[in-house]
């Protein structure tokens, strides 16, 4: 029998428009595609109920079903990728391995490691552009330096942006390629260590009518005025040229927003580091406050300040937060309480379903003032002020907290001026500091 194919899906679970699967099916015959539960990710998720994790088996029902209607089966595996690797060298005769770039840090480390021990085996490993328009260094200035400011790099994006990156790779026409394959039993999630219940989260649909109108109700979070794609664009189960492609012909600002999503994806690859470490290397001398019973007043949306505990409860209770107040709650927990930025972002990673390194590190350093483009450290958001002007109605406040008008609510745990002083001078010390 002829060598196997495999295709390993990871963050594109999709059929339709998947760069690496099309090339893989259009490529070779007998491709087997695989998904492997990754011990080293899913190990480290607290909740073992987690909606992702859900959500990533409901897409692996779905690529199943419809690789069954073709004679094929998605092949499942829990562990550590190189050994599943491994394992399955013994087990198959392997001709390539085909898959969708990662960028971040751990998931360059992962493919490192598997692109040796194939080789190692004399299998070849290829890697494809899918999750990105852009990648690594395509978009980066004359002189070959990478941009850090966004209005200049989205500058670039856009000059460089033909309709070759926007067109498609139809894989989901080539099914007849794949691996003819009995369906073994029926994946067990349990394997995982993860309990399933439904995710509730809506097939990806663009909407046009709304991405229309994006630039006019993006920021006001009463409104169900943005698209809800987030998490459709971490899972791969949207392709973004499908979404680029609408996003350019219906709305600016909405395009706008993709290319911040690969800016700081850009930023990540090139700067690795920002993983765990202020993108300026002297705001890391802030003398953090970082008092336990206020970080947890804050998770628990109990600060005393309404537009912030809106925030956090609707992302306790949904795994969403309006973006608007995504930033709100970031520059509070940062300036207010002079908490360490990466608090909050693995309260964010641990409960965003949407969660995706490089944006919630990028959107926390932006609060924080200490990345790059961020908001400049003397501009401290005042909770009151961007209650006034995104919620002047108190819609969204009491949408997430009925209890608002009653003595239950709590009193603000900080008073804003005392705490935005304490914030200024926190930050001039640290820029102060000598190294
Ligand atoms: P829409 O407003 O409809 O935007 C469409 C898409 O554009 C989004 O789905 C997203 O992919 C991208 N996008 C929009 N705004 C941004 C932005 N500011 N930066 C990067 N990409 C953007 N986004 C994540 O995808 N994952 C995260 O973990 C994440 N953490 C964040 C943490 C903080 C502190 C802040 C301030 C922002 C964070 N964002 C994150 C960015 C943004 O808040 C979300 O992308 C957006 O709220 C998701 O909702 P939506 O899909 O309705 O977005």
């Amino acid at each position: 029998m002829a060598p196997v194919t495999i295709f390993w899906f990871r963050r594109d679970l999709r059929i339709d428009d998947n760069r690496g699967f099309f090339n893989a099916l259009t490529q070779h015959g007998n491709v087997l595609p695989l998904f492997i539960f990754d011990t080293d990710i899913i190990d480290k998720l607290p909740d073992k109920s987690d909606r992702r994790i859900a959500f990533i088996y409901e897409q692996l029902e779905i690529l199943n079903l419809a690789f069954a209607k073709k004679g094929s089966t998605l092949l499942i595996k829990v562990g550590k990728p190189a050994a599943v690797f491994a394992e399955l060298l013994q087990t198959l005769e392997i001709g390539a391995v085909y898959a969708n770039g990662d960028y971040e840090p751990y998931a360059t480390t992962r493919d490192k490691e598997v692109k040796d021990l194939l080789a190692q085996n004399n299998v070849s490993f290829h890697l494809f552009k899918d999750q990105v328009i852009f990648e690594k260094a395509e978009v980066v200035k004359d002189d070959g330096n990478p941009y850090t400011v966004f209005t200049p790099y989205s500058r670039k994006w856009l000059s460089r942006l033909n309709l070759q990156h926007l067109s498609s790779y139809p894989s989901e026409l080539h099914l007849y390629n794949l691996y003819q394959k009995t369906p073994s039993e029926k994946f067990d999630l349990a394997e995982t260590g993860f309990n399933y219940q439904p995710s509730g989260i809506p097939v990806p649909s663009i909407n046009s009518n709304l991405i229309s109108k994006y630039d006019q109700t993006r920021d006001i979070p009463a409104l169900d005025g943005t698209s809800r794609l987030g998490v459709h664009l971490r899972f791969g189960t949207l392709s973004i040229r499908r979404l680029a492609v609408a996003a350019k012909e219906l709305n600016q600002t909405f395009l706008n927003e993709l290319i911040w999503r690969e800016f700081y994806m850009m930023i990540l690859w090139h700067f690795p580091r920002v993983d765990d470490q202020s993108f300026k290397p002297q705001y890391d001398n802030i003398r953090w406050i970082n008092n336990e019973n206020h970080f947890e007043a804050w998770c628990q949306g109990r600060t005393g300040y309404p537009i912030v505990d809106a925030g956090m409860r609707q992302l306790a209770q949904t795994g969403y937060m309006h973006n608007r107040v995504r930033m709100i709650t970031a520059s509070f927990l940062t300036k207010h309480l002079l908490t360490d930025w990466r608090w909050g972002e693995r309260w964010f990673a641990d409960k965003l379903l949407d969660y995706e390194l490089a944006s919630n590190n990028g959107g926390w350093q932006w609060a924080a003032g200490t990345g790059c483009d961020a908001a400049p450290y003397f501009r401290v958001f005042n909770p009151w002020l961007q209650t006034e002007k995104f919620d002047p109605q108190h819609k969204y406040i009491r949408q997430w907290i009925p209890e608002i008008d009653s003595t239950d609510y709590p009193q603000p745990i900080v008073d804003h001026k005392i705490a935005r002083q304490r914030a200024l001078d926190a930050y001039k010390t640290a820029l102060n500091t000598r190294e």
